[in-house]
């Protein structure tokens, strides 16, 4: 077997055991996920082709595909996302595409700004974003179109993706040269895996991520789709006292008691995504 991003074979086998399969299950069977000893790249051995069609996707991990359950779940999360993301990139007057889109959440809220607003996902939003937004339903369509965009946004899609590298090239080709394209990736390498190791791990690896990343995985795969790093941060998405109950009870948490106020929540929060030992990353690539 070969590393799917850089094709070496010294690969450490990590985990040979149930992965969970929803949000509280886990596989009958064993599965294997191996890290490979170059490019730092994490994968299942036998990577899911089903993940891309969102349709299956979301109503089997988010429990319902509907416009409605997307933005009760969506809309709190991207917000913050994007005004993160809106210290560096200027959306005034571009256009934008976003992957991965949804109900469009981003798209609306990034609306009154661009030039132009398209996205891309299931054809059961469809119907939804076109209302307010160009919008592609395939991979394959978008390739079609003649329009190419000054910044594309990838979100929350990147470790499901079948062929990563393939993925990200054929974004790469719809961006205008000088253009961004702009990730979210979650960090393998963050505080919740180093303070808890496989008491997180049970969790974290889950039939839904083919992949999974670290700053330098991430750094290598782009350097070799010849993308420049433009901007890299942590984004830490739990508070300190969701990660104080998970080392408390030892399992995933649903339910946590404010221990620490807000002000020093913050503060700790600010330290972990400054060290580079946050929940995802933000990559900001430039072609
Ligand atoms: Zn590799």
């Amino acid at each position: 077997m070969k590393c799917p991003i850089c094709q070496s074979t010294k690969l450490k086998l990590i985990w040979n055991d149930k992965i969970r399969s929803g949000k509280n299950s886990w596989t009958s069977k064993k599965h294997k996920i191996s890290h490979c000893q170059k490019c730092d790249t994490i994968f299942l051995n036998r990577r899911n082709a089903d993940l891309l069609d969102n349709k299956v996707f979301r109503k089997k991990y988010d429990g319902s595909n509907s416009i409605l359950r997307y933005k009760s779940f969506n809309k709190p999360r991207e917000k913050n996302k994007l005004d993160r993301i809106r210290k560096y990139v200027n959306f005034t007057n571009k256009l934008i595409l976003e992957s991965n889109c949804g109900a469009g959440t981003n798209l609306d809220y990034l609306k009154s700004k661009a030039k132009l607003t398209a996205g891309l996902d299931s054809e059961i939003y469809k119907n939804h974003v076109k209302k307010k937004h160009l919008f592609f339903s395939s991979l394959k369509e978008l390739k079609n179109s003649k329009v190419k965009f000054d910044i594309i946004l990838s979100l929350a899609e990147i470790e499901h993706q079948y062929d990563v590298y393939g993925f990200v090239k054929s974004l790469k080709d719809k961006l205008q040269k000088n253009g961004l394209l702009i990730f979210r990736i979650p960090n393998y390498n963050n505080i919740y895996m180093h303070v808890l190791g496989k008491k997180y791990l049970k969790y974290d690896f889950r039939t839904s991520h083919n992949f999974y990343f670290s700053e330098k995985s991430s750094d290598f795969l782009f350097k070799r789709l010849k993308l420049k790093v433009f901007k890299k941060f942590g984004l830490q998405e739990y508070s300190i006292n969701h990660l104080i109950e998970y080392i408390k009870i030892g399992k995933r948490v649903s339910k946590f008691k404010k221990i620490i106020n807000k002000k020093i929540s913050n503060e700790i929060m600010i330290n972990i995504e400054k060290s580079l030992v946050a929940t995802s990353f933000i990559y900001i690539v430039r072609k």
